[in-house]
């Protein structure tokens, strides 16, 4: 399955993440494509694939995104490669991506599952962005200003998690992941395969 999680910068989209992907071993975090210079210690391929200005538009010339958006002034996009050859293998797909690659994403696959992280409130939004560290103060003001745009786009998601205690943030997440992987159309393979079923009482 494709879940999704959005939200503004600061609103623990990275940490519930982690939190997720350190539960469920066979759950793996899409890394997406970015312009953005690496931020304290990420690393390329890690954290995102850190490209150039003119080979992001290469590779949306070639058609290579699933999706792909401005965000705060650099691009973002998610490699349609990887998507394809992840469901390929039957693997469950974790996706950090902003309201417009959600609502992208959804429309590339309709089966994805999609959830909004929201902050407890705007200042504890911003208490949380600076006490990260990682970002100068015109960053977080710029981050600061489009978070009402992203949140505002809450009802294109299935989901919506207000992370105040991250115990019970983490909870409310994991119980969408496990629901999610339940849903039948993620089973269809699996039970036919084990199970011999057949349409109808006369078939029997
Ligand atoms: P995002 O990925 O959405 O930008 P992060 O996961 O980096 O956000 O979280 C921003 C900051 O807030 C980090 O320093 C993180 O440790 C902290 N944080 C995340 N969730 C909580 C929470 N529930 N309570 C307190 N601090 C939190
Ligand atoms: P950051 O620079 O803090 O890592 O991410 C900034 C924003 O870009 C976050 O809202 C994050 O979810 C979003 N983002 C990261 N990767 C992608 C992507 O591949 N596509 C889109 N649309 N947004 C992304």
């Amino acid at each position: 399955m494709l879940l999704i999680l959005s939200g503004p910068s600061g609103a623990g989209k990275s940490t519930l993440c982690d939190r997720l992907l350190a539960a469920f071993p066979a759950l793996k975090l899409s890394v997406s494509v970015t312009t953005r210079a690496p931020r304290g210690a990420e690393q390329d391929g890690v954290h995102y694939h850190f490209v150039t200005p003119e080979r992001f538009a290469e590779m949306v010339a070639a058609d290579a995104f699933a999706e792909h958006a401005l965000v705060h002034g650099n691009r973002y996009g998610t490699s349609k490669a990887v998507v394809e050859e992840e469901l390929r293998a039957g693997n469950s797909l974790l996706f950090d991506i902003d309201f417009q690659g959600a609502e992208s994403l959804l429309a590339y696959r309709s089966d994805a599952l999609a959830v909004m992280i929201f902050p407890p409130s705007m200042e504890v939004l911003e208490q949380r962005l600076r006490g990260r560290g990682t970002d100068s103060d015109e960053v977080v003001a710029r981050r600061l200003h489009a978070a009402r745009a992203e949140m505002a786009h809450f009802s294109s998601f299935h989901h919506l998690i207000i992370n105040d205690d991250l115990e019970v943030a983490f909870e409310e997440l994991r119980a969408i992941f496990v629901a999610g992987r339940t849903r039948t159309q993620h089973r269809a393979d699996e039970v036919r395969r084990r199970f011999d079923l057949v349409a109808s009482l006369n078939e029997i």
